[in-house]
């Protein structure tokens, strides 16, 4: 029935992107059909029982700055309808000797910690959490020229660096350096890449700015926000139907897309114009995440005490070991020591396992399409920083880059992504031109994170996109 009909739009995939522009159409008052290839809504920004009955664990994204910073998530009402839990301290990051580095909401705290470092870490981001509010629209949209220049230009002239060349010019010890490469690191770049450092300076002034919280319950809630927003406006999804061709589509007035343009090309390439594919050809995918999840009898014993009170752990050594870590990567190699990425939830949200018992999240970067299964390496990373781990474990779940994209069909060879994001590809996401939503034929749009602004649970590539689209509807 709801197949049969026609619509105002269809969007194919109901990832954040897709709901969230399904839910802008629908608010505006237009028809919306959303159709998803898997049996649940969500794309990379779901929870299950992974492990054991009874631990719910969030099979990619688990962190989320930038939900809670999304412009359209405070529109939509979907930041109000989740319940975020901050914890005490936004980052650690652990080093050899029970030591760690540790963000805090606060810029001063952080650079309590910091020693000698304390004054540059507040000199690097106290500008650039005050300039945060006019920079959002351009970190969070499509390249523009900046209304407001001057914030643009500070900003600019930092995140044009390499992580290596911004941590070494602004910090002299370990500590200072390996947070800040830490946090880098999430762009899957190599620390030494021109522009490898604007992950670093985002990432750390929404930590100071709006913190790092998780979604209480897991981030199934902020999906859940999504279709209960989208059903509110009429708006309907049908599951387990993945569109192999865009002929099959239901008869509508609009289309959007939340896939990357490996898939577009796939589903639509007959609608496309011969310079549009090749542009869409050309396209470039990154390194791939082998993804872990454990059940844990009791917390991780981190040696540090700020680890213990930490949602999120960067995983790695010093700066010079995450960077060994990622030019191995970047080179085709498995990382014997990756940088790892950890989430541990049940520290404040004990809804997530039974009584006592907890979840552990990680993931580390491998090579595009790895088979390898992380899991021997990571938890030896764990145990280096909590001595006592692996006796915690009760059971694990393992996803390598090859069983994520079976799990999405939006991460190609385990990018989890949606194509890789260097500074040639920041501007020219997905192809070069200055409405990078606009398809090559006329009423199709790209509205997945491999539209600007990108990786990431914030829902701006699709609203953007779905703003084009009511355009064509009115
Ligand atoms: C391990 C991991 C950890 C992450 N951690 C974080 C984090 O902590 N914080 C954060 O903000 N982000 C994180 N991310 C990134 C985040 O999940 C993605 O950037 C985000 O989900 C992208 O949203 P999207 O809507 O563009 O695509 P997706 O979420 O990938 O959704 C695409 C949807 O389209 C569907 N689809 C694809 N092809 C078809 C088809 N042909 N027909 C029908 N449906 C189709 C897919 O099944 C999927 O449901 C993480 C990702 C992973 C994998």
């Amino acid at each position: 029935m709801l197949l049969n009909r026609r619509w105002d739009a269809i969007v194919v995939g109901a990832g954040p992107n897709g709901l969230a522009a399904a839910v802008t159409i629908a608010q505006a008052g237009k028809s919306v059909l959303v159709l998803e290839a898997q049996a649940t809504p969500g794309g990379g920004s779901r929870t299950a029982e992974s492990t054991l009955p009874g631990f719910r664990h969030d099979v990619c994204s688990a962190v989320h700055p930038l939900g809670v910073a999304s412009p359209v998530f405070r529109r939509l009402g979907i930041s109000d309808a989740v319940e975020w839990v901050y914890p005490e301290v936004e980052l650690a990051h652990p080093l050899d000797g029970g030591h760690a580095g540790a963000l805090y909401r606060s810029i001063d705290a952080t650079a309590a910690g910091l020693g000698r470092d304390g004054v540059s870490w507040q000199n690097l981001f106290t500008p650039l959490v005050s300039d945060l509010p006019r920079l959002t629209p351009l970190l969070l949209g499509p390249f523009r020229l900046p209304r407001h220049p001057i914030a643009a230009a500070r900003f600019g002239l930092r995140a044009l660096r390499s992580v290596r060349g911004l941590a070494h010019a602004h910090f002299q010890d370990d500590t200072a350096r390996a947070l800040f490469a830490g946090m880098a690191a999430h762009a899957m770049l190599r620390l030494e890449q021109p522009a490898s450092a604007a992950f670093g300076l985002v990432l750390g002034a929404f930590a100071h700015a709006v913190g790092w919280p998780v979604a209480r319950g897991g981030s199934q809630a902020i999906i859940d926000a999504l279709t209960t927003k989208l059903r509110e406006h009429g708006g309907e999804i049908v599951l387990n139907q993945p569109v192999v061709s865009l002929d099959d589509l239901p008869e509508s007035r609009v289309v959007l897309l939340d896939v990357t343009p490996r898939q577009a090309l796939a589903i639509g390439a007959r609608r496309f114009p011969a310079y549009y594919r090749r542009q869409l050809g050309r396209f470039r995918y990154g390194p791939g995440v082998c993804k872990v999840d454990w059940a844990l009898s009791a917390p991780v014993p981190w040696q540090a005490p700020a680890a213990r009170k930490a949602i999120t752990l960067h995983l790695g050594g010093t700066l010079d070991e995450i960077s060994r870590a990622e030019i191995e990567v970047h080179h085709g190699h498995i990382p014997e020591q990756p940088y790892v990425l950890i989430s541990q939830p049940t520290i404040y949200d004990a809804t997530r396992a039974p009584a006592g018992r907890h979840t552990l999240w990680a993931y580390c970067h491998v090579p595009a399409h790895a088979d390898e299964d992380m899991s021997e390496r990571i938890e030896a990373q764990i145990e280096r920083f909590a001595p006592g781990f692996r006796e915690r474990i009760l059971a694990r779940n393992v996803l390598t880059a090859i069983d994520m994209q079976e799990y999405n069909a939006n991460y190609i060879g385990g990018d989890i992504n949606g194509g890789i994001q260097d500074l040639r590809q920041v501007f020219t996401r997905p192809t070069p031109r200055r409405t990078p939503y606009i398809t090559g034929a006329k009423g199709i749009y790209l509205c997945s994170s491999s539209t600007p602004p990108g990786g990431g649970v914030h829902g701006m590539c699709g609203y953007h996109a779905a703003r084009l689209a009511l355009r064509d509807l009115r």
